[in-house]
């Protein structure tokens, strides 16, 4: 259920108000400013007060009871002891007191642009950007009542800069995203898109379509990205599962191309995200500057360290590698080349992220929704905590790491005066019964209430 932060009856009572006014047969000029007035007193005077019977305080890993959050607009203004309650007859009470609350979620790795499916290679010749589009809309409703209240976007066909902006502009309902355009590969690597196709259709892309064999390509293609609306930049390191190629973890681009993607993508404001399953290949990404690391699958000791030592975080996707490793045993789902690298690939990632874990690599939460179906994106919660991870640490990676990676530390990630209200709740506690994060009852975004 959709429900609007200005109820009806506050328009109402702004239409009544005109009226009265215009009884009183002043000329138009006063009418419109008097309008103008009531209006914005109206608009501005409205405040939720959220009652929450538990909270989640991400800065200091504490939960939190009976607390109120005053929202206005789409900003909390005050996180007062107790349930309070509004002096101003036009505020809004939402009783939140058998509920833990906590901020909404971010997802460092998803492909809004489409679900998994036995067809999906197909998809590629089948459908329209505008087909994508409305899938993408679809998907981007899922996540967002999932709990997800912002999202990176780790690579589409362009289509997810236009859901971003749509969004933004308060067209269609979805996270808040962050999104790269399109992934950057090298001939024949990971995200070339022509990757097993017959030569008449396989052609030659270049910069332009993500596709760099130099320096001066990468350069071209951060460029190109920028131009596009990118808000970062993906590079595919290594090989990877669901492409058509043999290799799911041989490095892919040399050192000195990456270490030109990111000096590029810093010169324009961009991070640079590496998707790497291979050790050599990762290491390569590392040390040429990326912030993130993707699924990370074959990451050694020495590369720990060298995460740590170039503050780069890991993002898990365990819930990827859990799904492909689990289709690949049926027949057909996937292609014949892909089978054997998702047999060997999937089920390594959780153990990983123990590991790296417990050997103090920083952790942002991710999970690949796209390669498994969006909306089932808190299951990574189960899975990180399953591999070592404490809840609490786990839904701290999921806001407030998160919110620092994307540059939105002091807007995102918790819940205060002066962050943007994005606020979610389960039935339980997820640090008592983890499990809960799979059943998301209240979604807020930018103070509009989605989900309640
Ligand atoms: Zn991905």
């Amino acid at each position: 259920m959709i429900e609007y932060f200005i109820p009806i009856q506050k328009n109402l009572t702004f239409i009544t108000s005109i009226k009265m006014i215009a009884k009183t047969k002043i000329n138009m000029k006063k009418l419109i400013t008097l309008s103008l007035i009531i209006f914005t007193t109206v608009v501005i005077s409205q405040n939720t007060y959220i009652h929450c019977g538990k909270l989640i305080d991400t800065q200091n890993g504490r939960v939190l009871t009976e607390k109120t959050i005053v929202v206005s607009g789409n900003t909390i203004t005050a996180l007062q002891d107790g349930y309070t309650n509004p002096t101003n007859a036009t505020d809004k009470v939402i009783d939140l007191k058998t509920q833990t609350v906590m901020p909404g979620w971010i997802d460092m790795h998803v492909h809004i642009e489409g679900d998994p499916g036995p067809t999906k290679y197909l998809e590629a010749f089948t459908l329209n950007e505008a087909d994508v589009a409305y899938n993408a809309q679809d998907i981007a409703h899922r996540t967002l009542m999932a709990g997800f209240t912002t999202v990176r976007d780790l690579g589409g066909s362009g289509v997810n800069v236009s859901l971003r902006n749509a969004i933004n502009k308060g067209t269609v309902t979805g996270p808040r995203i962050f999104t790269v355009e399109k992934s950057l590969a090298t001939t024949g690597g990971h995200a070339d898109p022509t990757n097993g196709r017959k030569s008449e259709l396989m052609g030659d892309p270049g910069p332009k379509e993500g596709v760099v064999n130099s320096i001066e390509d990468a350069r071209k293609a951060v460029r190109q990205r920028y131009k596009n609306g990118a808000d970062w930049i993906k590079i595919t390191a290594t090989g990877g599962v669901l492409s058509m190629a043999k290799s799911g973890s041989n490095p892919q681009f040399y050192e000195e191309e990456i270490a030109a993607i990111v000096e590029v993508a810093k010169d324009y404001g961009m991070k640079v995200a590496a998707h790497a399953h291979g050790d050599e290949g990762m290491q390569r990404a590392i040390k040429a500057g990326v912030k993130t690391i993707e699924h990370g699958t074959e990451m050694s000791a020495e590369t720990m360290e060298l995460m740590k030592k170039h503050n780069a975080f890991y993002v898990p996707t365990i819930s990827a590698g859990k799904f492909v490793a689990e289709k690949a045993k049926l027949e057909n789902y996937f292609p014949a080349i892909i089978v054997p690298k998702a047999l060997a690939i999937g089920p390594q990632i959780q153990d990983t992220f123990g590991k790296a874990y417990k050997a103090g690599v920083s952790i942002a939460f991710g999970t690949d929704a796209g390669v498994f179906p969006h909306g089932e994106n808190a299951k990574e919660f189960i899975y990180m905590t399953e591999a070592g991870m404490p809840v609490m640490k786990a839904i701290q990676s999921a806001t407030v790491t998160n919110a620092d990676l994307l540059d939105m530390k002091g807007k995102l990630g918790v819940l205060e005066a002066g962050y943007i209200a994005d606020i979610i709740a389960t039935n339980e506690d997820p640090t008592q019964n983890i499990n809960t994060v799979e059943n998301v009852v209240f979604v807020m975004k930018d103070g509009v209430v989605y989900k309640d």
